[in-house]
């Protein structure tokens, strides 16, 4: 059960996450480990200043063009953005024509379970990754999280895989992937081997997301791939790494 946090609370947005993530893990859908990788996230969140920067706002939009001119684009999730944003999710799913996919770091019967019913009491129509759904191997990685669904991510293009690990990201970007990240932590392997890494919280950007896309439709093609050849991922996240080394001069 969700606990309420007054809005007097000076941390309550960052509470009424946390709590989300509680409630998530309660339900089964998130792993001990996520909520460790929560944590860190935080920490990083603390240091951007709880905000959607500049850096942020760059990686986004060139992430929306990259899906919109997409031929199979994948919206992967694993229980934190479940839990974090699900309603949120499924709509970025719809604007962006993207089908989800399941991809759980620790795969259990129950687990899957348990997200296809959250996902589903929250209006998803269609999962993929799960159950019966058809899976095969990717070839690069080891453990459990080489399973990939046949009309999902192993036939995709660009595969959006927020909160990720290292691993898994460079397997996806050896498969031949380009790869969208979220991640708070601009030094995380998967930031460093995205093609687009969004330096942001993941509760901020997937609507943000949602809302650049709608606008983005009515874009002509030229300037959808301006943005996309403007975009030097290298330096956007050394950008990240510059706004964290000022604010903390600035703070100190
Ligand atoms: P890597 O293997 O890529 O070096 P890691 O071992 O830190 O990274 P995980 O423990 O799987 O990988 O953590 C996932 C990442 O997600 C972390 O870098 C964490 O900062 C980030 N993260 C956690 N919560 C959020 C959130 N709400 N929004 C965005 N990023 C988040």
């Amino acid at each position: 059960m969700l606990i309420e946090v007054p809005d007097s609370h000076p941390r309550a947005q960052s509470l009424r996450i946390r709590e989300k993530l509680i409630d998530g893990f309660d339900k089964g859908l998130v792993a001990k480990a996520g909520l460790i990788a929560h944590g860190r996230g935080e920490c990083f969140d603390y240091l951007i200043g709880e905000k959607t920067q500049i850096f942020a706002e760059n990686a986004t939009e060139t992430a929306c063009v990259m899906l919109l001119l997409a031929q199979h684009p994948v919206l992967s999730l694993n229980g934190n953005v479940a839990s974090l944003c699900p309603d949120e999710i499924i709509e970025l799913g719809k604007v962006a024509e993207a089908p989800l996919e399941i991809n759980l770091f620790y795969r259990t019967k129950e687990r899957e379970d348990a997200l296809l019913k959250h996902m589903q009491e929250h209006g998803a129509q269609k999962v993929l990754g799960l159950g019966n759904d058809e899976t095969v191997q990717i070839e690069e990685l080891q453990s459990k999280r080489r399973i990939v669904s046949k009309r999902g991510i192993f036939i995709a293009d660009v595969v959006f895989v927020p909160l990720e690990d290292g691993d898994r990201t460079e397997a996806l970007v050896a498969s031949g992937k380009k790869v969208i990240t979220v991640d708070l932590n601009p030094l995380s392997r998967t930031a460093q081997k995205a093609q687009i890494t969004i330096v942001d919280n993941i509760v901020r950007t997937v609507p943000l997301m949602t809302q650049m896309i709608k606008e983005m439709k009515n874009y002509p093609q030229k300037k959808l791939r301006e943005i996309l050849t403007n975009f030097d991922n290298k330096k956007n996240l050394q950008a990240a790494l510059h706004f964290i080394l000022q604010r903390l001069k600035e703070l100190s």
